[in-house]
């Protein structure tokens, strides 16, 4: 507990997952609408100003970016989603590169879904929620900008979120409530990637023995 990242090292953009680094740690992936905040989120996390850098353009190609953190596992910022002025030929080769690393990236544990705790929930989120729960991919909430909010519209927020997953799902998603800015829900979420962690090291010893 208390986990604190200490060393993160950028290793690779790429499109192509079977290009990805080899797949020998455990990684967790970070996605969301654009300008939701994940740039600022990494960046909070590894204790770094500008390790993601905040709002990578739309119209240019969009990748995956790999960082080895504490030589332990990779953390993968995701190309967000939601751009709208993007085309319709790049949106379809985002939606085929993150569907096939969604789907066959071996070392992938959990996705992080971000979602600006000021709005009603977005079809773009549900959708995609609803796709990774489809395909049995493991994935946690984090409601971002919780600063921009009051305690208890952000309860709300939270709530009606939860509700509209529920119309859908039995089990809710763990999430978090986060703050690049006043940093709450930094600790908790650092603590879950390494209670995931640990149980990947975990599970890869019993198949050894
Ligand atoms: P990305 O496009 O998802 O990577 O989003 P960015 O991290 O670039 O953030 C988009 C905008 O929201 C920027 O102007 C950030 O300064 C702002 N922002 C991001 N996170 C927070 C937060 O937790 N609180 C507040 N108040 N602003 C934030």
């Amino acid at each position: 507990m208390d986990y604190q990242i200490k060393s993160v090292k950028f290793l690779k953009s790429e499109v192509d997952y079977k290009k990805c680094p080899a797949d020998r740690l455990p990684e967790v992936a970070f996605i969301g609408r654009s300008n939701v905040g994940k740039s600022s989120l990494i960046n909070t996390l590894a204790n770094h100003k500008d390790l993601a850098k905040t709002s990578s353009k739309p119209g240019k190609t969009q990748t995956m970016h790999h960082y080895e953190v504490d030589k332990r596992w990779y953390l993968v910022d995701l190309p967000g989603y939601g751009y709208a002025s993007i085309s319709k030929s790049m949106r379809e080769k985002w939606e085929k590169m993150i569907d096939n690393y969604l789907r066959y990236r071996k070392n992938l544990q959990s996705v992080f879904v971000l979602v600006d705790i000021r709005l009603e929930p977005q079809e773009l989120d549900i959708n995609f929620i609803n796709k990774l729960g489809e395909m049995g991919m493991p994935f946690s909430l984090v409601f971002t900008k919780a600063d921009k909010i009051g305690k208890n519209k952000g309860a709300v927020s939270v709530r009606n979120f939860c509700r509209k997953l529920m119309e859908t799902w039995e089990d809710l998603p763990p999430f978090f409530v986060c703050s690049s800015v006043d940093g709450r829900g930094k600790q908790e979420l650092l603590d879950y990637i390494d209670q995931i962690n640990e149980y990947s090291y975990n599970q890869k010893k019993q198949e050894k023995e």
